[in-house]
Order: C-alpha cells, then structure tokens, then sequence
C-alpha cells in the first residue's frame, strides 16, 4: 500500500498539522484510507504535532454504510490518539476537532486512568493479576517476517483457523469443528484465555496449536476453508488497562486474519459485540441500529476495535466478494471463563465463593441479557453454516428491506431476557443460600465509567428467523452449572 500521496497531501511539513479534514481523495482506494487512518496514522501521534480531525463525535454512525471507511477511520483513530494520552499525558502531539462550530482542541485530564488503576487496585487486586502482563504474554513472532504455521498437509478433510482458541467461546467451537471433521488451527497468546480450555482437544492429532498473537503477521501454509476471528480482550476490567493492545487485536488482528482469508478463498466469521452498539437509545437493540457509542470514551477501544473491524470487514467483502459473516455477540458466560476475569457473573460468584460483598457498580438498574455458552456457541455455528443469503423468509418484511448485501451477514447472538445488575445479584445471592448455605451481602460502590451501557438486550429475530438459533438456557440454570464449574477449578 502506497501512503506517500496522502502524506503529500494532508501533510503540512513545516508546521506538521495533519489535518483529516480535508476531502479524501476518491480516486483513492476506500481499503487504502480506512487501513491509512487506522493503522498508520497513530504512529503520527508519536511526534509534536497537531492532528486535526473531522467531526468524528457523531455518536451514531453506521460501521457499514457508504462513507465508513471515512467516518468509522477516523473514529477509530480518534479512539487510538485518547488512548495514547491516556496512558502517557506527555506525548507531544495535540488533538484538534472541527465541526461546523470551529476548531476546538481537546484537553484531557491528566490522571483519569490512573484513577481507573487505582480503583482496580483497591477493588479487584486479584483482577489486576491474574491476567498476564501483556510484554510478558506470549509472543512468538517479534520479527518483521511473518510467522509461519505448519500443519500436516497430507491430512484429508476441511481446515479452520480459530483466533482466540483458549477462550471460552474459541475453545468451545474448535471443539465442535472438531466433531464436524475439520483440522484446526487454533492461535492464541494466552493473555486472557485459560489454556486448560484445550484440555479435551490438545492432544487431538487434528487440531494444531500455536502460542501467537495475532497482532503481529503470520502465515499458514497449505490450504484453508475457514478463518474465525475471535481473539479479543472482552473484559471491561482489562480493555480499561490496556487500550491499545485492544485495538490492535481488533484492527490489526481482522486485518491479518482478512489477508488470509482472501488469500486462501476461505469463509470469514467475525465474532463483534453488542459494544457497537454503546449505550442504545432503542430497546431491544436490532441489527440495523447503528448505536450510540462515544469514541473518546474509555470504553471506546474496544468498541471502536469491532466497529472499525466490522467496517474492514465490509471494505474486504465489497473489493474481493469474500464470504464473510458477522457475529454481534451479547454478554456470553459459562464454565471456561476466568474466575478473575473482572466480568458481571464471574465477579460476583468470585465474590460469593470468598464470603465478600457482591459489588454492583452504580445504581444497579443498569441491565444486561446474558447467554450460556452453548447457546451462544450454537449460534455461531448456525450462522457458520448458513449459505442462504437470499433471504426469502423475510423478504416482506419491512424491517429488513433495503438492507445492504453485508448488513444481511450481521447477525445478533444472544439471549434476550434481560435482567437488571441488582436482579443478578440477588439470583446469584439465592444461589449461594441454597448450594453453598452462605448469607452473601450486596454492596453499591459510585459508578466510575460514565459510558457503561444502561440499557443491553438483543433483537434475535433475524437469528430467530434465519438461522433458526433459540436459546435455551435459563440465567438460573446456567449460573449453577457456572458455579459447579469454579467450585471444582476456584480459577
Ligand atoms: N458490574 C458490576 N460489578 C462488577 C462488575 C461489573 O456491577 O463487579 C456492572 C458493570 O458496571 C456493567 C455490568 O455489570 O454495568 C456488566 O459489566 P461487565 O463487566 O460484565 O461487562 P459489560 O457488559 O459492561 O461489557
């Protein structure tokens, strides 16, 4: 990909102003500016100088409509620029942002993510350490060449690359392509996931796994049939800490995996959030809402990593007809996960199994609807095996006229009874009396992310529909197979 015209023309040398205002040029690849604004421009941010941004705090913006590639870019830049000064005050770099108003330069307070360390440090130490430090997470390939993946070539059958295979949800589904007969990849670096998700496959002479993180560049030889992309670092807990490196597993990430999939002609799977949706004016959320999330909130990196991944998705699709499907994936929970995580469910049982306070953040009439695992994992393999695009069932529907050929491959997976923080607290309260004989207490602590979505339910119908995905799980039934799971582990 060749920048130097856009630095030839957005650059003013002398006073470096980097100013993403001006038009874009259009003779110029919509791929090409989306991966400019995404992936190089934040590197600009190292040096002192003024960047200057268009308007990019719209709240609501399609990930996939006509100028995306525009808009989403630059959100996700925006989302990179605060991170960097969030993690280091001192970087030299100014950010100006223009609207019909003027100019104005933001100004960030020094200090609010080291409020946010402290609060992790009183409140949830065990959080804080049990995932690895990211400079000492595995990292295989800290070379400029690719990393290569070997597999037995002469083995029959089709093959898949999981991303984020020790993950609840990756283990789980490289389990069940497993079953189906595939040889499987599966990447992982270890930083989130627990590697004794892999116990019941790591010894499988199929399944091939590598110690990588996808944030840097890698190859497999020989054939492939399908990539799954599901490495991510999902937890508030952690994305709050680690901003950057949740970008990059988004950007960098689907981008790498994208390259495969195009090169080798494989189906694409991208497992997105309900993030995308940020806090939503519309309950229950469909999938033609375009969300409302603020892109220079502390929870933008992660939301901004799936939008701007779902938006590279599209770009890829459009430029070379891949076959890609979009999973926007609720709060999913189950055995699998880390007690430590600093999620909703595991924090609480981690509480409830140490005879310490149930800490609900803020009011607590913040709601969230949560899926078991096996729900959400069988939703994704429907939604891998679908192939009926022409979507007959629902062509009288107005709700879905007028969709776009990518917006057809967006599907909401979830569970959609929706229950308050306080409801949760209060199931996994009684659970604790009736299994464990414990008296649990709940405790209110003050809200500290003024971006945490108040309102969170999915719109399954398209699933419902299509796919035929009905979850099945209660809340209650699953919490006791979760709790049964980490009486055994206590991890
Ligand atoms: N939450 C809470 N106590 C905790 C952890 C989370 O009250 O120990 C709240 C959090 O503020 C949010 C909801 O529970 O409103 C779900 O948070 P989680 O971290 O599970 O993920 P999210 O759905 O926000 O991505």
């Amino acid at each position: 990909m060749n920048y130097l015209p856009f630095l030839f023309c957005i650059v003013s040398i002398n006073a470096l102003v980097y100013d993403f205002t001006q038009d874009y040029h259009l003779q110029h690849d919509p791929l090409d500016i989306f991966t400019y604004l995404t992936c190089l421009a934040p590197q600009l941010a190292l040096q002192e100088c003024s960047i200057i941004l268009n308007n990019p705090l719209n709240k609501s913006v399609s990930t996939m409509g006509e100028s995306s590639y525009k808009t989403e870019g630059e959100r996700v830049l925006l989302a990179y620029l605060c991170a960097k000064k969030r993690m280091n005050p001192e970087l030299p770099f100014e950010l100006v942002l223009r609207d019909t108003r003027g100019d104005y330069t933001v100004v960030f307070e020094p200090g609010e993510t080291r409020g946010m360390q402290h609060y992790f440090l009183q409140r949830m130490p065990e959080c804080v350490s049990a995932y690895a430090n990211p400079s000492t997470a595995l990292r295989m390939s800290e070379v400029d060449t690719p990393y290569e993946i070997h597999v037995d070539q002469s083995r029959p059958g089709p093959r898949a690359l999981v991303t984020g295979c020790s993950g609840l949800l990756g283990s789980m589904l490289a389990e069940k392509l497993l079953e189906k007969g595939y040889q499987v990849i599966g990447i992982d670096n270890g930083l989130c996931s627990k590697q004794s998700n892999l116990s019941k496959i790591i010894d499988n002479p199929n399944f091939y796994f590598c110690s990588h993180d996808v944030t840097k560049p890698f190859t497999i030889m020989g054939r492939l049939d399908m990539v799954l992309h599901l490495a991510s670092i999902p937890s508030p807990a952690l994305y709050y800490r680690m901003p950057l490196e949740t970008l990059d597993v988004g950007i960098l990430g689907t981008l790498y995996t994208l390259d495969i999939a195009v090169q080798k002609g494989g189906r694409y799977l991208f497992a997105s959030t309900s993030e995308v949706y940020g806090n939503p004016e519309v309950n229950p959320q469909p999938e033609n809402y375009w969300g409302n999330v603020d892109p220079m909130g502390i929870r933008s990196p992660y939301d901004e990593s799936k939008r701007g991944s779902e938006t590279l998705i599209e770009l890829y699709h459009k430029k070379y007809d891949l076959d890609v499907r979009i999973a926007r994936i609720f709060n999913t929970y189950g055995p699998g996960m880390r007690l430590s995580d600093g999620r909703v469910i595991t924090s609480f049982l981690q509480s409830l199994l140490k005879d310490k306070p149930l800490i609900v953040h803020g009011s607590g009439n913040q709601t969230r609807s949560f899926a078991y695992v096996t729900d959400t994992v069988d939703g994704l393999v429907r939604l891998l095996d679908y192939d009926d695009w022409i979507m007959k069932q629902v062509q009288d529907d107005t709700y879905y006229a007028g969709l776009s050929q990518i917006q057809e491959r967006v599907f909401n997976i979830g569970n959609p009874t929706e229950f308050t923080i306080n409801e949760l607290a209060q199931i996994v309260v009684d659970l604790g009396r009736e299994k464990l004989g414990k008296n649990a207490t709940i405790e209110h602590i003050d809200q500290f992310d003024a971006t945490d979505p108040y309102l969170r339910r999915p719109d399954i119908t398209k699933a419902q529909k299509l796919l035929n995905f009905n979850p099945t799980v209660s809340l209650t039934e699953g919490l006791t197979k979760t709790l049964d799971y980490f009486l055994h582990t206590q991890t």
